[in-house]
Formats: structure tokens, sequence, C-alpha cells
């Protein structure tokens, strides 16, 4: 009956050093975001009490009646906000989104092409330790080094010569965007299904400013917790003949009872992603991801050999690219740490150093364009983290740096409402 901080003080206090953690540094993690205290407060509710197998209408449970409604809102409202036939709100995760897709489309065995792990695309596509890799025939396919683009003129050869039964088009770590119309040209060559996995732009999709691949995909689907800023979970999005084939793969497939509390959580986010408000972040997180690009591409940057792959980006995220500097990842996701900055080391296409250095830094702008930074903010970022990798970082400089990233956390305040809240 207690709060958690009276019934577990060693939990309740690892959460609140977590706050202060995300309340004083800079999230520039690509794939976070900060979910609305609105959604939260869904998923923190008295849903996680409740087992609901089935789909609303439909349930192996009783007392189904309210979290029925909680569950249609979110199908409608994704349905909605991406135009989609077909909406499976379920998957505990992008990944569970994907494995249940994949069982519904394909047997153990067939053959898939997706993008290479270490040209961008996400374990599920196809790495060799994933489900994705063990129960499938993997072709993958990768970036042109000239430009680092996806190749298609590759993901067209290889799909004549392996036709596979399923092409995978997304990425975790790309900067580009894809053409899905080229992708359903390719895929209906050798009549196989395509799916796309907008985990990583699916908010900037909601937003209206990239380009949308439900149209041209058998299946769509998505993590709600990146770009999309709901809570941590997965959507399969499907075109109508699909459904059925889709649910069923979720549950019983892959899953037992559905998480309601988080698909309220979900509904909520769904509900937000449609806002004016939502639009005007996402484009303030691509015009600061173009300032960080720009910054990072400024001769005194150049000067120590590091780049920016692709030369610039489309999206919310940067792909910095160390392989010409003497500054490996892991050394710069450290120093970026030191002063306060969060950020992960990421391997670049054609990458020398082995993945667990790397020659990459992956850094994103959805987190902070939800604390509320605009143009000047991320000026001010791109120019501490220009700084912070290039030359030595010296103790001095550090602090100079700290400060500045402390002054800019200050500004922005995050979740006060739940500081007030554990102050006595
Ligand atoms: N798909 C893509 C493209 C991703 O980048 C990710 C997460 O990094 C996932 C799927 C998996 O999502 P989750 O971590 O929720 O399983």
């Amino acid at each position: 009956t207690g709060t958690l901080s009276s019934v577990d003080t060693e939990v309740g206090e690892a959460i609140t050093r977590e706050l202060v953690r995300q309340q004083s540094t800079l999230e520039m993690i690509a794939s976070e975001n900060f979910a609305p205290a609105a959604v939260m407060e869904a998923q923190g509710s008295v849903l996680t009490n409740k087992y609901a197998e089935g789909y609303p209408g439909k349930r192996y449970y009783g007392g189904c009646e309210h979290v029925d409604v909680i569950e249609q809102l979110a199908i409608d409202r994704v349905k909605a906000l991406f135009g989609a036939e077909a909406a499976n709100v379920q998957p505990h995760s992008g990944a569970q989104a994907n494995a249940a897709a994949m069982s519904a489309l394909l047997n153990p065995g067939d053959t898939i092409l997706g993008l290479d792990l270490s040209h961008g695309g996400h374990l599920t596509h196809g790495m060799r330790l994933n489900f994705s890799g063990k129960l499938y025939n993997v072709v993958p396919y990768h970036v042109r080094e000239s430009d680092m683009t996806v190749d298609m003129a590759e993901v067209e050869s290889l799909t004549i010569e392996h036709q596979p039964k399923l092409i995978v088009a997304g990425w975790s770590a790309y900067t580009g965007r894809l053409d899905f119309a080229e992708f359903r040209r390719i895929a209906d060559l050798v009549g196989a299904y395509l799916m796309v996995d907008m985990a990583h732009f699916a908010g900037l999709v909601a937003a209206g400013l990239h380009p949308n691949p439900v149209p041209y995909a058998d299946v769509v689907t998505t993590t709600t917790h990146k770009t999309l800023g709901g809570p941590r979970g997965g959507v399969i999005l499907s075109r109508q003949y699909l459904a059925r084939k889709m649910n069923s793969a979720v549950f019983p497939g892959q899953q037992g009872g559905p998480l309601e509390h988080v698909i309220a959580a979900k509904a909520v986010s769904f509900k937000i992603a449609a806002t004016p408000a939502f639009r005007e972040r996402q484009e303030r997180t691509l015009e600061g991801a173009k300032i960080l690009a720009d910054r990072l591409l400024a001769p005194d940057v150049a000067e120590y050999g590091i780049s920016v792959v692709g030369g610039g980006t489309a999206v919310h995220l940067v792909l910095v690219d160390l392989r010409k500097s003497a500054l490996n990842g892991q050394q710069g996701e450290d120093r970026l740490h030191r002063i306060g900055i969060t950020v992960n080391r990421n391997a670049v296409p054609f990458d020398p150093r082995p993945p667990m250095i790397s020659s990459g830094l992956r850094i994103g702008t959805p987190a902070l364009a939800t604390r509320g930074f605009g143009r000047t903010e991320f000026t001010e970022v791109a120019d501490i983290i220009a700084r912070a990798i290039t030359g030595d970082l010296s103790e001095d400089r550090a602090i100079v740096l700290r400060e500045r990233v402390r002054k800019l956390a200050e500004t922005f305040p995050l979740y006060p409402q739940l500081s007030a809240r554990l102050s006595p």
C-alpha cells in the first residue's frame, strides 16, 4: 500500500537518479525520446492488472469492456494517423512486431532481403544471431560506397537472383529517405511481399514530413517510442487482406496477454501525434539534425578527418563518420558522455574498426526537440559537439563544455511535475 520509495528504496532511488540524469544531461540517442506525462500516466494505470487475450469484442477473458474501448481507440487512431487499412497495436516491442509480421508471411527457410546490419539495418532484418537470421534465409543488401545511399540496382539484382518471398525496407542507422515506390516495383518483379519497418521515422511520417510507406507496402511495422514519442512498444499496419493473418501471428502466434496499459499509452500518443504541436516538434527535430550535420561538415571539424555519412541528413539523425579520424566511435561516445551528452557509437558502412569500437557516432535530435529545443539551442549543441570531438579534450575544456550543456538543460526543464512530487 505504500509509495515506491517506502516499499522499495533501492528501486525508488535508482529511478530518482535516472530522472535527474535525464533532466541534467542532453539526450541525443537517435532512438530515444521523452514520453509526455499523460502517456506515462496511462501506462502506470490500473490497466496493468488486466488480462485481455484476444481482440476488442473477441476476448478470452471477462471484464474487458473498458480495455476494449481503449484498444479500439488505439487501432482507429493509428489507422487514421498513417492511412492504414488495418492495425495491430499489441506487439510488445518493435522486434516482436517484426517477428510476428514475418511469421505471418513466411515459413522457416524462406528467403528474405534486408539491409545489412553493418550498413544501417536492424537486428530483426536478418542478423545472424537474431530470430530473423536463424529462421530465414537472409540475403543482405547494402549502401553504395560512393554516396552511402541504398544501392537499388543491387536490391533489384539480388531480388531477381534469389527470388525472396519478402523484402524488408527500413533502417536503424541511415540518413537518407528510401524510395518506397522503387522497392514496390522490385518486389512485384518476383511477387515478393514488401515490409517497411518505419520504427525510426514514424514520427516524421505522422507529421507529414517524410514519405509515407503505407501506400506501397503490404505491411508496415513500427515502434511507438522513437520519433513517434509514445510508450515503448510496437505496431503492425497492414493491408486489409492480411489483417487476420497479422492478428493471429501476434496472438496466439507470438504473444499471450496484451499489455493494455501500454496500449492505452499508445492510444494517447497517437492522439498527440495528430496535433499541430506534434508536427511543429518534428519540424524542429529535422531542423536540428540539419544544423548538426552542417556544423560537423565545417572546416574546423573536417581538419580532424571527421565527416558526416552521406554528406548531410534528411531525417532526425546524423551519422558522424570517423573512419579517417584518429578518434574512434568508442572514444567519441566517451567524450560526449564526459560533458553530459548521451549518444551511441555505431558502425558506419565500410567500417574498418570492429563493431564494439566502430568508426561512427549516431546522434539524434528527437528527444531535445521534445524538450523544446529550436534553431538557437541546436546551433549551440552542434557547436559543443564539434568542439568536444576535435583536438584534445583537456579537463579545462571539458569543464567549459559541460557548463554550456548544463545551461541548456536548465533552460529546458524536463518533467518538472515529477521533481515537484519528489520534494518533501
Ligand atoms: N526496427 C528498427 C528499425 C529499429 O531501429 C528498432 C530498434 O532499435 C526495432 C525495430 C526494435 O524495436 P524494439 O527495441 O522495441 O524491439
